[in-house]
């Protein structure tokens, strides 16, 4: 009887020692794999700049540089909104620090908010390296004031009149390593209406569009979200649907 009972005891521990066993291992393991499923989904959400010309399929990056405007920006947001489209903002620190809510409304509705400089100005930009690097991290800061995230990093930059413009060239090409350090990219676009030559009807913002999207699979498009230009924000739902019917998605660089 005896003899029964401590068998019985012993059963009891062991059951209880391979439960806490199987507790550990189960909360270890479903972690260990939580966090590669978000690392591995980390790595396959982030665009590889360097490669974003070599992806299969018909894409178009709708960019708009040079706000946030109290004028044009919240008309854009609408239009993108109505057709679901994710797009990218090239924004100015000081338009953002002028008007935080017009970001945030952005960053909220899921579009990427890029660094464009503080002042946009060429002069003050390039004047040395330090003012370069401070008119970067002021604009991200403003970014990150205004949508509420501390540090906020935006990644990806672009040049005012974009890289390959031959102004300012020597010392685009001096910063570009700086800005590499700092941790950013950089991009220009491969399709524009042509909206800052000032000169065009809204049609032929549409046809200089069509124009310079031929044969190419993969667009960034340059526009502007500021009235110091033609106002796209007239021709974007026309150039949406051009584009949805000549098969294109579109996507932003997150
Ligand atoms: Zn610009």
């Amino acid at each position: 009887m005896k003899i029964i009972l401590l068998k019985q005891k012993n059963i009891f521990v062991y059951t209880i020692i391979l439960l806490i066993c199987i507790f550990i291992y189960y909360n270890f393991f479903t972690k260990y794999i939580n966090i590669t499923k978000e690392v591995s989904n980390n790595l396959e959400n982030r665009i590889d700049i360097n490669n974003i010309y070599n992806q299969n399929g018909k894409i178009a990056y709708l960019t708009f540089d040079d706000g946030p405007t109290i004028s044009v920006t919240p008309k854009i947001l609408d239009i993108l909104k109505k057709h679901n489209i994710k797009a990218t903002f090239f924004v100015i620190g000081k338009k953002v620090k002028e008007n935080p809510e017009i970001v945030k409304r952005t960053y909220n509705d899921g579009h990427f908010i890029g660094n464009h400089t503080y002042s946009h100005n060429n002069s003050i930009l390039y004047k040395n390296s330090e003012n370069f690097i401070s008119e970067i991290e002021k604009t991200d800061l403003e970014i990150g004031k205004a949508i509420g995230i501390d540090n906020y990093h935006s990644n990806l930059f672009r040049f005012p009149n974009g890289f390959m413009s031959n102004i300012y060239k020597t010392e685009k090409e001096n910063y570009v390593k700086i800005l590499s350090n700092m941790g950013y990219s950089y991009i220009d676009w491969n399709a524009l209406n042509k909206d800052s030559e000032k000169k065009y009807t809204n049609n032929q913002l549409l046809n200089n569009l069509k124009q310079s999207c031929k044969n190419k699979n993969i667009l960034i498009v340059l526009m502007h979200d500021t009235k110091d230009v033609n106002d796209s924000s007239n021709v974007l739902d026309d150039s949406i649907n051009y584009l949805k019917n000549q098969g294109y998605t579109f996507k932003n660089f997150y």
